[in-house]
């Protein structure tokens, strides 16, 4: 995703004292960078998806037409609810550490409140919520940067997106032709 004021100002939360409510706040030598409060937004956004496809449980989505590809879009099934929850759980597994995707799968998917979650963690309040700040802006992250498919922004995640370019799996990198190294040494005469 491209983070430019058009894309920020939408999402950020208006009374952050960081970015004054663009999503953008200048850091070094004024190159400006996507205010955290941004990354939290997708991330509630993202999740309050995911929980309203979980209050279908047992009730399977019929499956649906999606397109792929550019070049003469081809078809294929899909069931979006089933595959938005397999892929924001498995973003959040390999993105986060093990030991923060311990908290998160306690407080936000099987709803633990914080005196619950810092009794088992073993923690103050203070403590229990920066990390959980730091758990949303990193997932919040990776939800919408995630290539090529990202989960986020949702309508584009549900409702597909046409692309002009082909998207095609990265190639494997080619081991290279080395030729032999010889350390700088004097040959003796
Ligand atoms: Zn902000």
């Amino acid at each position: 995703m491209l983070w430019n004021r058009s894309v920020t100002i939408g999402l950020a939360d208006t009374s952050c004292d960081q970015c004054m409510g663009v999503g953008l706040r200048p850091v070094y030598k004024n190159s400006p960078t996507t205010c955290s409060c941004v990354f939290r937004a997708i991330f509630r956004a993202c999740l309050n998806r995911f929980r309203e496809c979980a209050a279908y449980e047992g009730l399977s989505g019929s499956v649906s037409w999606e397109y792929f590809g550019s070049q003469g879009r081809r078809t294929s099934y899909s069931r979006k609810r089933e595959e938005y929850m397999a892929d924001f759980c498995l973003i959040s597994r390999r993105v986060l550490e093990p030991a923060e995707h311990r908290l998160f799968r306690f407080y936000y998917l099987l709803g633990a409140d914080w005196k619950l979650c810092a009794r088992r963690f073993k923690t103050d309040r203070s403590v229990l919520f920066r990390s959980l700040a730091r758990i949303e802006r990193r997932l919040g992250r990776a939800f919408a940067e995630t290539v090529p498919y990202s989960i986020f922004p949702l309508d584009e995640y549900f409702g597909g997106v046409a692309r002009d370019a082909g998207t095609t799996p990265a190639s494997p990198v080619r081991p290279r032709n080395r030729a032999r190294l010889d350390p700088p040494i004097r040959r003796a005469a």
